[in-house]
């Protein structure tokens, strides 16, 4: 059966243009080369959905269900295309009709599936998991509109729905549907999967649990819509606005919808191929990523107590030598914790067995920071993982130390063994093979294909640090990239930028520990330096890309700042030939693929000790860019590897920010009264020019945030901020010594690559085959 497979699809493959031409034929009635860019999407997509059909699936005895909230996966053609190792040969099939094939990739839609980083990174395991070769699957929801859609009105962030599903989509109907209850409440599933097709291997699926009962038109203006018809609104939206008691039960009813359907398929499977349920562990591990399907752990306890003869000390067992956690954030206000009356309200059947958790946790352990229920009766999720998984990880060296030291320290008291490190990856075939083909070629032409199985191979371009032809080959590629920047953000945003500047970007999603407003405030101050005559060497363009959560007013202002910002600066005849700021729209995936090969400066300017890992750090290294960064997340082992010579570090270390919160003695007022330079930054926030074209309520705001709260100390680091980044475009102009700081850079990046983070997770965690 296997060796058929592969047969039909290396028969498949020599007959693309067959193929092609006989779907465009059967779809649209057409020759392919009459056939509209749009048509010739419709059947490229046909065409891979088939090769995957007929790719063999990977299959063993153990495999890994990795439950997340989000996949972020971006739009798919190209990547599969690469996958499938057929890119070149349908660009040439297509070329030969007069089609090209990096414009028909412009009409897929991307899928709005994911928020960020998180979500991302699900993306980026996905691939690697397949392209390992490991036997699993993601699991979770198929989000009709996704995150909103973001479009700037009047220089405000406004929100829209992201209606990405058409009706030809990589989504594949399946016959698998479950009920789902909340207390007496029904709802019935629907299963949709995506196939996810490894670097020249085997396929894996991605599964999306939807509802059939779904009802888009509920969806009134912007992305309003009835929060308490969940028969209807369950799959329309990620992450609900929560900012009342509906919206937080919604997303109550979309967790424990993911984790129920989660169950139900994997004990459907385990019942497939006669696996014996008490030894589930040695046939399925669940990742948990984050919080939010957590109640997949009390959900599988519940349903082996109550259907399959388990005592509760036998199910809590197994589930727990089945279930592992991986922590996201140290930020105490993303670490849910929903109230017991909320749970009582959605799923009442849960309500119990959390109890039964908790009481047993309470019974061994006195220590209120590890309870699962806390005196206010809420239930802090990442405390049942914890308590009833047999791992927890962070995702950089860092950030697992700031756990076992300090947020999760009780718990590391307890389970020292249960703590490991997974620094993030991203997968090198989005994020250099289809994102930067320019530079995968010279890259191969100097070390070969070696490095695209085993990226710690980019090593070998050390070699060619002096290599003045390869070095030139290099910036010629990133003036090209930042060439094809300029056209899109000209047909986009409609801004002229000159490709001959510094382009340094800021891209992740808006949020004061990622200290965006810092970097407006070094925007500010640059600015006045060029008014007051003070030109820099070389012309400097500011990139910015980042949604702000809509309930989170303080991040709407700093997108507000920004666009102000750009109003100002890039109409201001003294200055707009020296600097421009541009704040792209609806920043996502498609969009980070042009705006990381064109990226000179990698901003990476949080808080220490905020970001988890950051994986766009890593995105940009590999295509690069330099970095500007504080000591937090990966930045720390980015310089690690690279050395002092090739990255620019500054502020404060995570132990003094950790300091300052213990001590509660970060004061931002004596900051600005101490620095004439920050006091006139901060002051132009609210200056007659910056009211001029802004708005009054959301500037003010946002100075007496500054002033008098700002509790990701934005000043605390500003002044190093500015000495460093003025440092960074001086060194530029020593292009001799940039280039080859580019070079050491890509050299290094290989071991972000997630192929090395998923075969730590299957080394440590997951150990399948
Ligand atoms: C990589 C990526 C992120 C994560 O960026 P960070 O800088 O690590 O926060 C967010 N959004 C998109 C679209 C990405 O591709």
């Amino acid at each position: 059966m296997r060796q058929e497979e592969t047969i039909r699809r290396e028969i498949l493959e020599q007959r693309i243009d067959r193929e092609l031409e006989a779907l465009s034929e059967k779809l649209f009635g057409k020759k392919l080369e009459d056939a509209s860019d749009e048509q010739v999407y419709v059947a490229l997509l046909y065409l891979v959905k088939g090769l995957e059909e007929a790719t063999v699936p990977n299959d063993g005895d153990k495999k890994i269900y990795y439950i997340s909230a989000e996949f972020l996966i971006g739009k798919l053609l190209s990547n599969n295309l690469i996958n499938l190792g057929i890119y070149e040969k349908v660009e040439s099939v297509l070329k030969s009709k007069g089609k090209e094939l990096s414009r028909i990739e412009e009409i897929e839609p991307e899928p709005s599936l994911g928020n960020g980083g998180l979500g991302r990174l699900a993306a980026c395991f996905m691939d690697s998991i397949a392209t390992l070769g490991l036997p699993g699957e993601g699991i979770g929801l198929n989000y009709h509109f996704g995150l909103f859609k973001q479009v700037f009105k009047d220089r405000l962030q406004t929100t829209e729905k992201n209606d990405w599903i058409e009706k030809d989509s990589w989504l594949n109907k399946t016959d698998v549907s479950f009920d789902v209850f909340f207390g007496d409440r029904k709802v019935t599933s629907r299963l949709y999967d995506i196939d996810v097709v490894g670097y020249n291997n085997g396929v894996n699926k991605l599964r999306l649990f939807d509802i059939e009962s779904v009802d888009e038109s509920i969806v009134k203006e912007g992305i309003t819509f009835d929060k308490e018809a969940i028969e209807k609104n369950l799959t329309l939206f990620l992450y609900p606005d929560d900012s009342d008691e509906a919206g937080n039960l919604l997303r109550i009813y979309q967790q424990y919808f993911m984790v129920s359907n989660a169950a139900q398929l994997i004990l459907m499977e385990m019942k497939e191929k006669q696996y014996d349920l008490r030894k589930m562990y040695d046939y399925a591990v669940i990742q948990i990523n984050d919080t939010h399907p957590s109640m997949i752990i009390p959900e599988l306890i519940r349903i082996l107590v109550n259907d399959k003869a388990f005592t509760m000390d036998e199910a809590i067992e197994v589930v727990s030598k089945t279930c592992a956690y991986t922590n996201h954030t140290i930020l105490a206000e993303a670490l849910e914790k929903w109230p017991l009356s909320y749970l009582e309200k959605v799923v009442p059947q849960l309500v119990p067995i959390i109890k039964e958790l908790s009481a047993r946790v309470a019974a061994k352990y006195s220590d209120p920071k590890v309870q699962i229920i806390d005196d206010q009766n809420r239930v802090h999720m990442a405390h049942m993982d914890i308590h009833y998984g047999f791992s927890v990880n962070g995702v950089a060296a860092i950030h697992t130390e700031i756990l076992k030291d300090t947020e999760l320290h009780a718990f590391y008291e307890i389970y020292p063994e249960k703590f490991n490190n997974k620094t993030n990856g991203i997968t090198f075939r989005r994020w250099l093979l289809s994102c930067n083909r320019e530079l995968a070629a010279l890259i191969t032409e100097k070390i070969g294909t070696g490095y695209q199985k085993d990226a710690m191979e980019l090593e070998k371009l050390l070699a060619f640090k002096d290599d003045e032809e390869f070095l030139n080959d290099l910036v010629k590629i990133k003036r090209e990239k930042k060439e094809a920047l300029v056209a899109h953000i000209k047909e986009h945003e409609g801004e002229e930028l000159n490709p001959d500047s510094i382009f340094d970007i800021q891209i992740k999603r808006l949020h004061e520990y990622k200290r965006q407003q810092m970097n407006a405030l070094y925007i500010i101050h640059k600015y006045l330096e060029i008014k007051g005559g003070k030109k820099p060497a070389r012309p400097l363009t500011f990139i910015f890309g980042a949604k702000a959560a809509p309930a989170y007013v303080i991040a709407r202002d700093i997108i507000h700042l920004l666009l102000v910002l750009q109003q100002i600066i890039n109409n201001d005849p003294d200055v707009k030939d020296y600097m421009k700021v541009v704040m792209v729209e609806n920043y996502n995936v498609s969009y980070a693929e042009k705006l990381i090969p064109a990226c000179d400066i990698s901003e990476q300017i949080s808080l220490a000790s905020k970001e988890a890992s950051g994986t766009g750090n890593m995105k940009m290294m590999l295509n690069g860019a330099v970095t500007l960064g504080t000591a937090d997340g990966a930045n720390v082992e980015i310089h690690d590897l690279v050395g002092d010579d090739n990255i620019y570090i500054f502020g404060e270390n995570s132990e003094q920010v950790i300091d300052h919160y213990a001590k509660a003695d970060y004061v931002s007022r004596s900051f600005y009264e101490k620095s004439p330079v920050i006091k006139a930054a901060v002051d132009f926030i609210v200056s007659d020019q910056a009211l001029a074209v802004g708005h009054k309520e959301n500037l003010e705001r946002l100075y007496n945030e500054l002033l008098n709260k700002d509790w990701f100390m934005t000043l605390l680091d500003l002044e190093d901020y500015i000495a460093t980044k003025d440092r960074m475009f001086a060194d530029y102009e020593d292009q001799e010594k940039w280039k080859r700081m580019m070079v050491v850079n890509i050299a290094k990046a290989g071991f972000f690559s997630s192929d090395r983070t998923i075969a730590e997770y299957n080394r440590d965690i997951w150990k399948l085959k």
